[in-house]
């Protein structure tokens, strides 16, 4: 699997947490996004990253505001976590605000420069995720698919359900990131995807 990891950034910080553009850090560093469905392991892969084992929480509680979350890594980039989707206990008036609140994020947000869509590998992509890759590619967002725990596939079976995932997204295996928070399989080869989708477009 893919090499472990790597880049090791010297700082990693929670800036705010919003809903609303006004909401939104006014650093102008570039930013990736992180988005996925509901216990699919986001929180766990922006700690490995970052190296930091509690920055980002699982913030699934049912009735709480679904917030989008910022994060400042190693004064270089922004992390916006946004709140995961398809969590079942999650009320249907805040389950409703989701939609508008990301789609407002994702068609005004000028630093943005990558959206991470983080995959469960052992699921089959549903419509939404479909829908959601659709609707990146009408808007022209960058975007790039992580394949997380990835340690709960047989060593001899990993690469063929990165083909199959790939597939089924309609994208090439190239842009799909296999991952595991448990090995750090994956963790140095998704820094440099990171780096390679930011540099050079940080005009502050
Ligand atoms: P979130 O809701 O997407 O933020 O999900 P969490 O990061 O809280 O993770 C959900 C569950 O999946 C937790 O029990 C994690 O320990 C587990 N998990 C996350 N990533 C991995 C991984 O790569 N491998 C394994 N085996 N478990 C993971």
């Amino acid at each position: 699997m893919g090499r472990m990891e790597g880049y090791v950034p010297r700082s990693a910080d929670y800036i705010k947490a919003g809903t609303a553009p006004s909401h939104y850090p006014t650093t102008g560093k570039p930013e990736v996004a992180f988005v996925g469905r509901s216990n699919v392991g986001k929180s766990t892969l922006i700690n490995r990253l970052t190296g930091r084992k509690g920055l980002a929480r699982a913030s699934n509680t049912p009735g709480r505001t679904q917030l989008i979350q910022f994060f400042d890594v190693a004064d270089r980039w922004v992390f916006a976590d946004l709140p995961g989707y398809g969590y079942a206990k999650v009320p249907p008036s805040i389950r409703k605000a989701w939609g508008p609140m990301i789609n407002t994020y994702l068609e005004v947000r000028d630093p943005l420069r990558l959206v991470v869509l983080i995959l469960d590998i052992r699921r089959e992509p549903g419509s939404w995720e479909h829908e959601f890759l659709d609707w990146l590619n009408d808007h022209e967002r960058g975007v790039l698919i992580v394949a997380t725990k990835m340690d709960k596939v047989p060593k001899h079976k990993r690469k063929a359900a990165v083909n199959k995932l790939s597939k089924a997204l309609g994208l090439s295996s190239a842009c799909v990131f296999p991952f595991s928070a448990l090995s750090g399989d994956g963790r140095a080869d998704l820094w440099d995807a990171l780096k390679a989708a930011t540099e050079g477009m940080d005009d502050g």
